[in-house]
């Protein structure tokens, strides 16, 4: 890469050659014209090109010659070294939001008894905490732990996200730069590049950093030691990840959305944060209308509490929550606009399907990765929307839910949220007709 950049400089130091020469023969005719010993406009002109010519070709020379040399003597001093991505070291508290201890980080408790016994060992180790991979839908806390982290571990955190670290030497940049035990996040970690990941193998399980200087015959590879770090990967799409690479993860956590209880607890801790008074029974109107995920809850919470501002209407309870997240489209089961149009469409003209992802997106006009990754995972959690190997299926609960009749659809199951949401007339009471019909469709399906 070094390589590559000093041909582009002398490429553009030889262009820029011409125009000077052109310059002094112009000078010169204008001279002899003129008869004028005095430095003309153009004479003046002629030196000021002649002083940028020099520095161009000074660091021309600097490059080619004095790069090679030091890159010769020293490795570190290559290019590759100097990485370009900035890790977005995030303020710890993104309003002052953020949980900066693990005894704040709400919920998540077995994620929290793993972490906790992983933090004590490596402390009294005195080593680094071993790499970890964290999965699990946005706005579940991810961040937020990798950050919590390294507050535990007494280490700085680099923030960075995956897609920027495209080129080798913007992860060579971090890596070279990370002291003893830090923590570097990398977010979306299932979008690195190949080259990147082939860089971050040795770097994890070594401490070295492998790097081929030149190309060709006269390629070299060199080698560099790293000093220990914790690697903390998040992704939405484990399986999307390259297997060498989460191998090599030591610890392997998912996280899962929250119960209404803990939501709760989130709003309640977030209000107090932002000095915003709340009824408990308004945070609780709040959390359930939160899609299981605490970065809804708390946006959902500043939604309210400027309704409330604005309105003049003091502390936020049940009715006050209610009335003022129906006025952003935020139903009693935590739908907004695009789930319930995903839905409507799905009953109203695919009779409740099967209906394919790309389908789907077609129709709503929404991008598949944002249905897939956004949407979806919570209407499967709340039993809303089953898949099956032919396509996506609505469950009776989300017709009724809807305001629809059940159609008749050998496809459907019977609903089985993982988590109740659903208020009392929605949820399934007599399912005999729908068990009938899931053995007949589980039939059609195998
Ligand atoms: P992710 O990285 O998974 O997308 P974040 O870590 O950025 O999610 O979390 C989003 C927001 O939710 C943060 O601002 C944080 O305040 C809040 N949050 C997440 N998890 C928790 C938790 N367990 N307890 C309290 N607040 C949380």
């Amino acid at each position: 890469m070094a390589i590559i950049s000093s041909k582009k400089s002398a490429g553009d130091g030889a262009n820029k050659k011409k125009p000077d020469d052109q310059a002094g023969k112009a000078l010169s005719s204008q001279a002899l014209a003129d008869g004028i010993a005095m430095p003309s406009r153009a004479e003046q002109q002629k030196v000021r090109k002649a002083k940028i010519s020099a520095k161009v070709k000074a660091k021309i020379g600097e490059e080619k010659g004095g790069k090679t040399d030091s890159a010769k003597s020293d490795p570190t001093k290559t290019d590759l070294l100097k990485g370009e991505a900035r890790p977005t070291e995030l303020a710890r508290h993104e309003d002052g939001i953020r949980p900066e201890a693990i005894n704040d980080y709400i919920g998540q408790k077995a994620l929290k008894e793993v972490l906790s016994i992983a933090i004590q060992a490596a402390k009294s180790r005195q080593e680094p905490l071993d790499h970890l991979l964290l999965y699990g839908p946005p706005g579940l806390g991810k961040t937020t732990m990798a950050l919590i982290l390294a507050q535990e571990m007494e280490v700085d955190c680099k923030i960075t996200t995956a897609p920027a670290l495209e080129r080798p030497r913007d992860i060579a940049g971090l890596l070279v730069n990370m002291k003893a035990g830090d923590v570097l996040f990398i977010d979306e970690i299932h979008r690195l590049s190949r080259v990147t990941e082939e860089i971050l193998y040795p770097a994890m399980e070594d401490a070295r950093l492998d790097i081929t200087i030149g190309k060709g015959q006269s390629a070299r590879t060199r080698s560099i030691p790293l000093q220990p770090f914790t690697l903390v990967g998040a992704t939405t799409k484990v399986g999307a990840l390259a297997s060498p690479l989460r191998d090599r993860f030591g610890l392997v956590q998912r996280l899962r959305f929250y119960e209404i209880d803990e939501l709760t607890q989130i709003v309640l801790r977030t209000a107090d944060v932002l000095k915003t008074e709340v009824l408990p029974d308004g945070a609780e109107e709040i959390a359930r209308r939160a899609r299981g995920t605490p970065r809804i809850a708390n946006r959902l919470l500043k939604r309210v509490r400027d309704y409330v501002q604005v309105k003049k209407l003091g502390a936020i309870s049940g009715a006050i929550a209610a009335e003022a997240l129906e006025l952003f489209n935020v139903d009693p089961c935590g739908l907004d606009w695009t789930d319930r149009r995903l839905l409507t469409l799905m009953i109203e003209n695919f009779n409740g399907g099967p209906v394919g992802l790309d389908t789907m997106a077609a129709s709503t006009g929404e991008d598949s990765q944002t249905i897939e990754e956004v949407y979806e995972p919570y209407l499967l959690q709340i039993g809303y929307l089953q898949r099956t190997p032919r396509g996506r299926v609505v469950t009776p609960a989300a017709c009724r839910h809807l305001g629809y009749e059940v159609p008749h659809n050998r496809f459907f199951m019977p609903d089985a949220p993982l988590f109740n949401l659903l208020s009392p007339e929605d949820s399934p009471q007599d399912e005999s007709q729908n068990t009938i019909q899931t053995s007949k469709s589980s039939e059609a399906i195998d």
